[in-house]
């Protein structure tokens, strides 16, 4: 998968993709994250990017031209495929979530937009992107944050990034449920014990004890995520039942 970010602050980026998962991921082909400067395609000497918003207010909008062209020069040096996605961030886009990391895995290639200031041009909007992006019901300063939280989530689901396809399957959110508890070593510190069924070695009773702490998670945790899980009707009574009577 190739991902291109265009950003006013690239520098932003040093650090969360030169660690861990998504630089093992970049250090081993599976993903390609270049990132681009937009002040390299601004206008003028002064390599303008942003202007008075018309109609007066506060605050300063990114301009149209410098992200066109710098778009479309991406594009370019992909083949000139003028069907890339092009996601723009901003807080008015759909909420980001898990299901949407695994569609975008999917992709081959992705452009992502970060705004910054008061925003972008509604004209970007309108005509250039093709997917709007939220991750979540507040307003960051830019886009970059978003950007990084929107690829990690997804170069996760890049098949070949994490040590067993397992673990990512099993992950809270990815099948409409929380994840179960999880514990390691040691088995009782400072008398807090650890589910006697974990130690037993019957694989069996394991996963039917971590289906039902999953499911009752959801249920305290999340009764919306509840609502919408594919469950059996044995399963939601169980959760019913069991969060009023834990025993
Ligand atoms: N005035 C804009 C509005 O009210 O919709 C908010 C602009 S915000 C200060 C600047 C930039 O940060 C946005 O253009 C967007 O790229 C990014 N941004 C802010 N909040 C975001 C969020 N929740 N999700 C994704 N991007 C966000």
């Amino acid at each position: 998968m190739r991902i291109d970010i265009l950003t006013l602050f690239p520098g932003m980026f040093t650090g969360p993709f030169d660690e861990s998962i998504v630089k093992r991921a970049i250090d081993n082909d599976i993903v390609n994250i270049k990132i681009h400067n937009l002040r390299d395609w601004g206008l003028g000497k002064h390599k303008m990017v942003d202007d008075y918003p018309f109609g007066g207010g506060s605050g300063m909008v990114m301009k149209i031209e410098p992200i066109f062209e710098a778009v479309e020069a991406i594009k370019a040096q992909q083949g000139s495929d003028s069907s890339v996605p092009v996601i723009l961030l901003t807080p008015q886009g759909r909420v980001f979530n898990q299901k949407i990391a695994f569609e975008l895995a999917k992709l081959d290639r992705l452009i992502i937009l970060c705004g910054h200031y008061e925003g972008i041009d509604e004209r970007v909007r309108e005509h250039l992107a093709t997917d709007e992006i939220s991750i979540g019901d507040y307003v960051l300063t830019g886009g970059e944050l978003a950007a990084m939280v929107i690829i990690d989530a997804v170069v996760r689901y890049l098949p070949g990034v994490l040590g067993s396809e397992e673990s990512a399957a099993e992950d809270s959110h990815t099948a409409g449920l929380l994840e179960y508890p999880q514990y390691t070593r040691p088995p009782a510190y400072r008398g807090w014990e650890v589910p006697q069924v974990l130690l037993s070695g019957n694989h069996a009773q394991i996963a039917r004890w971590r289906r039902e702490q999953s499911i009752l998670r959801t249920f305290i945790r999340r009764p919306d995520l509840f609502e919408k899980a594919n469950l059996s009707p044995a399963e939601r009574k169980m959760a019913a039942n069991r969060a009023v009577n834990p025993l």
